[in-house]
């Protein structure tokens, strides 16, 4: 999978973008364009999972967060032979709930679909610390970050597309008089 793929399927969209930051972007990334394509899914979990060899080898489940986290732990699990566990939201923090359970030591794989601020990770690892698990690696499919958070275990991703936002006043698409598309996921 890259660049041309996600453009071809309608997740990487070009042009002047208000984000719900309030920031502007000139690429928009709508992740359900490829939520929706399990064949690219596979090959992007596939491709993450590659880098991981020798260490996703003793992983014996795989957490992803609620909505797109779930597709991604459920694939990364099918390929590994291992076990699916999500991580729902409650409140301002996460939950395995349906009285979902996860041994203390498990040696566990924490996945999602894309990185931008690594909340969403950092809620699952608080939620995996409570449960004492053995965090070995993460993994996301797509790493938007500016600068790669440290996230205290190795991180692997399918792709890398760093976001390349702008405060208004500093805008050059403004500057060039762009019209400005509203665009946001929150
Ligand atoms: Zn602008």
């Amino acid at each position: 999978m890259n660049l041309n793929d996600l453009e071809r399927i309608g997740a990487v969209l070009h042009g002047h973008f208000l984000l719900t930051s309030g920031r502007h972007s000139d690429i928009y990334f709508e992740k359900f364009r490829l939520l929706e394509q399990p064949q690219l899914l596979t090959q992007c979990v596939q491709a993450m999972l590659a880098q991981l060899t020798g260490i996703v080898g003793q992983v014996e489940a795989v957490v992803g967060p609620t909505l797109g986290g779930v597709l991604v732990a459920y694939e990364a699990a099918r390929q590994l032979g291992a076990r699916a566990l999500y991580a729902e939201r409650e409140g301002d923090r996460r939950a395995f709930r349906r009285s979902s359970t996860l041994t203390p030591h498990t040696p566990v794989l924490l996945v999602d679909d894309v990185l931008t601020t690594g909340v969403s990770i950092r809620e699952v690892l608080e939620l995996l610390q409570q449960h004492r698990a053995q965090v070995v690696a993460i993994g996301v499919l797509i790493d938007r970050s500016e600068t790669t958070p440290d996230f205290g275990a190795p991180l692997a991703c399918a792709m890398r597309l760093p976001a390349h936002t702008y405060a208004p006043e500093a805008c050059p698409l403004c500057q060039q008089g762009l019209p400005l598309t509203k665009r946001g996921s929150r």
